[in-house]
């Protein structure tokens, strides 16, 4: 099995995608998932080993140690690895947790840890889609395990839960690139179709490992 992203190393490499461009459809489009795996996520792997490449002592660190210990690193490179380190972190999580779910939804202690902190799933989806229309610009939701607790958290650009030692169960990407082609200005639209590829089975083995993390 290929390194999880945030165990790799320099240099850095675009994770495969495990099913066809048009497997999300219809809620998102091939052309996008073309674009944003081959061509955005591609980009962030490059800038990312660009600005590693020139410092050696950051090429032992894995993802993880580099995006949770930004405050250590050569200023020189510390705004390329948050952006583009965190561009690559974020999006190989968000790849691994999508799947057409039709109309799935979560359960075993995962949908109990919904229903605690946020009192039933369609109050927790309405908090974070309205999280996500809130992000001003570019940015994620996110879902956080604090211990047992679960958190939405909005972050700008590609901010990412590693930047404070954790790291997302899951998120969405509101960024414009992920939902222009199809929903256009539309974010909220995209917030509420893309509940139908959340991959509850993968969302929930990562709630099980960081929630013990
Ligand atoms: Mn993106």
């Amino acid at each position: 099995m290929a390194t999880e992203a945030k165990d790799q190393k320099y240099p850095f490499e675009l994770p495969a995608l495990e099913y066809d461009f048009d497997a999300l459809e219809p809620v998102i489009d091939p052309e996008t998932m073309r674009l944003h795996h081959g061509k955005h996520h591609q980009a962030y792997v490059d800038n990312l080993n660009k600005a590693v490449e020139q410092h050696d002592e950051l090429q032992s660190k894995t993802l993880s140690e580099l995006l949770s210990n930004l405050d250590v690193l050569p200023e020189a490179a510390r705004g390329a690895v948050r952006n583009n380190g965190g561009g690559h972190a974020n999006h190989s999580m968000f790849w691994k947790t999508m799947k057409l779910n039709e109309g799935g939804k979560p359960s075993g202690s995962l949908a109990t840890a919904i229903d605690s902190a946020f009192g039933s799933f369609d109050d927790f989806k309405t908090k974070f889609n309205e999280a996500g229309v809130k992000q001003f610009g570019s940015g994620w939701v996110f879902v956080i395990a604090d211990g047992d607790k679960l958190t939405i958290q909005a972050m700008p650009n590609q901010d990412t839960p590693f930047h404070k030692g954790t790291e997302p169960i899951f998120g969405n990407d509101v960024w414009e690139h992920a939902y222009y082609l199809k929903y256009n200005n539309r974010r909220p639209d995209y917030l509420k179709a893309w509940w139908d590829v959340v991959d509850w089975d993968a969302v929930a083995e990562r709630y099980e490992r960081l929630r013990q993390a």
